[in-house]
């Protein structure tokens, strides 16, 4: 059986995977399935028009397309259950059909309708993550949920460019309004993050590692985790939960385990404890190990022991126990060798130095801000990120965010001003903070954001990346460098656009890139 999904950076061939497994692991039975729950939510779109969806049908639409993300879910079975819940809604509203729409017609479709109308589809199962994530908390925004509705049923009813071009701009800024719900509910639950050290070491005795960005499961596995002698580290993009009084308030929460996400083959080979995926990105699991990896929410993959949603632990408490962890401190790394990382240094804590971070940069003593952030994946190529870093000029600041930062983060690049020179601004989501924290500096400066010495620098790899980019194109921000590669998804007259618009620059190397944006 054959598929076609080019979602993601790591696409084959740099154009799509075509064959039985894509190069993530997805089977092509899967990805068949993850088209046909594609083509029901446009026919579940096609249907809500002008009648009002409750939360539960929000919640098949939202979870339906984040369902799709890379390295979320491998499970026809799974898959299977999303279609059947899209139908049933579809069916509520007495749709029938998905309007004409297929994913093998958008595949074989005019390029440049296809490329804009896959910016808008892998833009909203980006998007879908947050919003899945600020339900967990009870948030939603209804122009969010509107838009996923008028996004999706634009992919059947729109076939003009200028049309397409200007919806994946409204997805960009709903994007802004969806990371910002996600903000609120998250630190409205757990507070303001705060600057924290976080140790690379494991402590002897029974752990459970969780990974993913789903903070309100972290926090449950937390309470259940209370007085049982089982101690919780954080992996890939769960590392800023350290940050937030209201998670690291539990003494059980003691440091992070393993580096980028790509690496998990290796770092959990015969790990002894159970390893909990809350989101993206899982990878298939090695039998040294398979036993021991537990899904949840949206996450499944075929054999592994789901936890449902009333989110008991104890299987995953039960096993830690059994297996017992590490007889002796086990020494952990960073992937340049360095064993402390930092996060937390989210808009508050940034602006709260903001009086400081001006007087420096009019006196000098701060040249330019970069943000080098984004997802991280396998390619060589990525070394670029730990080299461009490295390589910045000590009168500059790095700030960073999501994955893309394991390339780095534990490197020490000395500090300027009393503060750090590399500051973790947390999860991807977390552009917000970024961008929140962009647009405070424009307003001391009285400049546009592409007036400040700032420029952001963005590794890319699956669909949030996407959204965020969007986001950043559509608040009219220029100059961003993208790599390691340009999405195969848009095609050279789409590219044209985007380069002719927003200056968005393919990286080249760190010399060049550096020299060109510090000239
Ligand atoms: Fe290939 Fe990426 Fe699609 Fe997986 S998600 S099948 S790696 S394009």
């Amino acid at each position: 059986m054959s598929m076609f999904c080019f979602q993601c950076e790591q696409t084959g061939g740099g154009i799509a995977c075509s064959r039985s497994v894509g190069v993530c692991g997805k089977t092509s039975e899967t990805a068949n399935l993850q088209d046909k729950l594609t083509e029901e939510l446009v026919g579940l779109a096609l249907a809500s028009e002008g009648k009002l969806l409750d939360r539960a049908a929000i919640k098949v639409v939202v979870d339906g397309l984040f369902v799709t993300v890379t390295n979320v879910n491998f499970d026809p079975d799974s898959v299977s259950s999303y279609i059947e819940a899209a139908q049933a809604e579809k069916e509520k509203l007495g749709g029938q059909g998905n309007g004409g729409f297929t994913m093998t017609g958008l595949a074989e479709g005019n390029e440049d309708i296809r490329s804009l109308k896959s910016l808008l589809l892998f833009g909203m199962r980006g998007m879908a993550a947050y919003a899945h994530h600020a339900a967990e908390f009870g948030k939603f925004d209804v122009m969010v949920d509107a838009f996923f509705l008028k996004g999706l049923a634009a992919l059947a009813q729109v076939n003009e460019a200028d049309e397409l071009l200007g919806l994946v701009m409204e997805l960009g800024n709903t994007n802004l309004t969806c990371m910002g719900m996600l903000d609120g509910a998250n630190t409205g639950a757990y507070g303001d993050p705060a600057p924290a050290s976080v140790t690379c070491d494991i402590e002897p005795g029974p752990f459970i590692v969780v990974s993913g960005h789903d903070l309100h499961d972290l926090e449950l596995l937390l309470e259940q985790t209370q007085g049982k002698g089982v101690n919780v580290y954080t992996h890939s993009e769960m590392l800023p939960a350290h940050a937030y009084a209201g998670l690291n308030k539990y003494p059980q929460l003691k440091g992070n385990f393993g580096t980028a996400w790509q690496n998990q083959k290796v770092e959990f080979d015969n790990i002894p404890a159970p390893i909990l995926f809350t989101t993206n990105c899982l990878m298939p699991p090695q039998p040294s190990y398979a036993d021991r990896v537990y899904t949840t929410s949206v996450v499944s993959f075929p054999g592994l022991v789901h936890i449902g949603d009333g989110k008991d632990f104890t299987p995953l408490i039960e096993q830690a126990l059994e297996l017992g962890g590490y007889a002796e401190t086990k020494h952990m790394t960073g992937i340049n060798g360095g064993s402390t990382l930092t996060t937390g240094f989210a808009r508050g804590t940034v602006l709260s130095v903001a009086g400081t971070v001006i007087d420096a940069v009019k006196a000098g003593a701060i040249k330019h801000f970069f943000l080098v952030g984004g997802c991280d994946g396998a390619k060589p190529g990525r070394n670029y990120f730990t080299d461009f870093v490295k390589q910045t000029p000590q009168d500059t600041v790095v700030l960073t965010l999501a994955c893309g930062k394991y390339r780095f983060n534990d490197l020490n690049i000395g500090e300027i001003g009393g503060l750090p020179r590399l500051m973790d601004m947390g999860q991807c989501n977390d552009a917000y903070s970024a961008i929140m924290v962009a647009v405070a500096l424009a307003e001391a400066f009285e400049c546009s954001v592409n007036e400040l010495p700032l420029t952001i620098v963005c590794s890319w790899y699956e669909q949030k990346a996407v959204c965020i980019l969007l986001t950043l194109l559509a608040l009219g921000i220029k100059n961003i460098y993208l790599g390691p590669s340009l999405p195969a998804f848009v095609s050279p007259n789409i590219l044209n656009v985007l380069v002719d618009q927003f200056a968005l620059t393919p990286i080249s190397t760190p010399e060049a890139d550096l020299a060109k944006i510090l000239a």
